[in-house]
């Protein structure tokens, strides 16, 4: 059987940080098959029990959304047949297994959802559930007025009809013109199909909100849990 340290298997079932785990340890809170522990240097098994403050652990880990910073260069998909990088390989150890909500390309970079409930995941991406997905884009190209009222009016691109889509026009710096986007709908390769159509060549793309959820000041690679209450409060 697999073995873990008891405090990395604490936090994977969501009762506390790894961290916090090995201060409950050292606090005497946490029992294994009935002893109370008294230094977290111990490895455990599924067929082991453990209690922390009296209560065994979940057994059924309660749903948790994780905000990502995706970095260019990753893949989104659990497995890459080229052997490409991918989120998965890059996350930190204590996540237990998650998935992304939806995917982005390997070079897009920024907000990526990921949690451990599959089905969460499902309604999430779901086209129905209407989430706003906020980007920013450098494109090669000039952006003119037209174009942007082509977008607030929706655009139909390879026999697909987009809906109204949020845009400005940031700023042009030498043959790239920065926009913000805001589409709801999570179409394969949307941005850049779209922009392709307006004679945009994307060369950067970068998530900023996903729904109610900001990328804000995750640095890149770094992952941030949302807290239970907001969860509570979006879902
Ligand atoms: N649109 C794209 O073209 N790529 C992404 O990764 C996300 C949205």
């Amino acid at each position: 059987p697999v073995e873990d340290r008891i405090a990395k298997v604490i936090a994977r079932a969501g009762v506390a940080s790894r961290r916090d785990a090995e201060a409950m340890i050292a606090e005497g809170r946490v029992t294994l098959n009935g002893k109370v522990l008294e230094s977290p240097a111990v490895n455990v098994t599924a067929d082991d029990t453990i209690t922390v403050d009296g209560e065994p652990l979940p057994t059924k880990e309660r749903t948790r959304l994780w905000l990502f910073h995706k970095p260019r260069g990753l893949v989104t998909t659990a497995r890459d047949p080229e052997g490409r990088p991918t989120v998965f390989e890059s996350l930190p150890e204590e996540l237990p297994r998650v998935v992304a909500v939806g995917r982005l390309d390997i070079n897009t970079e920024g907000l990526l959802l990921l949690t451990n409930d599959g089905g969460l995941a499902r309604v999430i991406a779901h086209p129905d559930t209407g989430w706003l997905r906020r980007y920013k884009v450098r494109a090669h190209g000039e952006v003119t007025q037209a174009d942007l009222d082509k977008l607030r009016n929706g655009v139909t691109v390879d026999e697909m009809d987009y809906g109204p889509i949020e845009a400005r026009l940031d700023r042009v710096q030498g043959d790239n013109a920065w926009i913000t986007l805001g589409l709801r709908e999570g179409k394969n390769r949307e941005v850049k199909r779209i922009l392709e159509h307006l004679g945009l060549q994307v060369n950067r793309l970068i998530r900023l909100s996903f729904g109610p959820f900001q990328l804000g000041d995750i640095e890149p690679g770094m992952v941030e849990e949302v807290r239970t209450k907001v969860l509570r409060d979006q879902l």
